[in-house]
């Protein structure tokens, strides 16, 4: 269980802003590098592990965005965060089961991970008692690996084809289509992994031109993700440091 402790100590405080200024210069220099405007990329803080008082401590430097991979762990954590009065934008960025649809829906503002048609239609279902719309990210397989999760481009499958998932989230009454989102897979040099996932992208917005994020790239690769049309990196380690257990 992850420690819902709000409180920080000034060492860790001053950790994560040594972490966050070297992570925003990082992403100045790429989006420099790239001739791209820095205000076209933000930057998620992926606290999954880290405690609520991490969250906190991030808001209090300027972070607006948080990214989180686990429902229970999300929830809890969002709420503590809430309790002490912050109200961050929370990025689900986990694979999600449809029986957590009605959970996520209660604290998330994006999910990342959506890679069915029936996930859509679970998320749709539960997202109806919101005030606003879900913003609804398509996971995309960029190996078309279907083990690994990600909705397949190219398919012409019901559940897990791009195009179905992508059309199941522009008419569900309470999601709003965002864009889409990857992770390089194992083995794939990002650069090949991102180039492949930009020319997806530009298939896609061709049918979907309201939905522009791109949500790609995490510590080791988000300068690589942004040459190649990011909108939203991901940023974990870099940030708070190596979690005790990879995930
Ligand atoms: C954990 C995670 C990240 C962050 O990874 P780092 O390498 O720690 O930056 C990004 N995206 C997803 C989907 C993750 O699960």
């Amino acid at each position: 269980m992850t420690d819902s402790s709000t409180t920080v100590r000034p060492d860790r405080r001053a950790e994560l802003a040594a972490g966050l200024a070297r992570v925003q210069a990082r992403i100045a220099d790429a989006c420099d590098a790239a001739g791209r405007d820095r205000a076209d990329v933000t930057m998620i803080a992926v606290t999954k592990t880290y405690p609520a008082g991490d969250v906190l401590a991030l808001a209090g430097l300027g972070v607006t965005d948080m990214g989180e991979n686990r429902d229970q762990e999300a929830g809890e954590k969002a709420a503590a965060v809430a309790a002490a009065g912050a109200s961050p934008r929370w990025h689900f960025i986990g694979r999600l089961q449809r029986n957590k649809a009605r959970s996520v829906v209660r604290y998330a503002d994006v999910v990342h991970s959506v890679d069915s048609v029936r996930l859509a239609r679970a998320l749709d279902t539960a997202a109806s008692t919101r005030d606003s719309p879900l913003a609804a990210l398509v996971q995309v397989s960029v190996d078309g690996d279907p083990a690994r999760g990600g909705a397949l481009p190219g398919s012409a499958d019901p559940d897990v084809g791009l195009d179905a998932v992508a059309e199941a989230l522009a008419v569900a009454p309470a999601l709003r289509l965002a864009g889409l989102m990857a992770v390089a897979p194992l083995g794939w040099e990002p650069e090949r992994a991102f180039a492949r996932l930009a020319e997806v992208a530009a298939a896609f917005r061709a049918v979907h031109p309201g939905a522009t994020e791109l949500s790609a790239g995490m510590s080791g690769d988000l300068e690589i993700a942004i040459r190649y049309g990011a909108t939203h990196v991901r940023v974990g380690s870099a940030l708070l440091g190596m979690r005790p257990t990879l995930r």
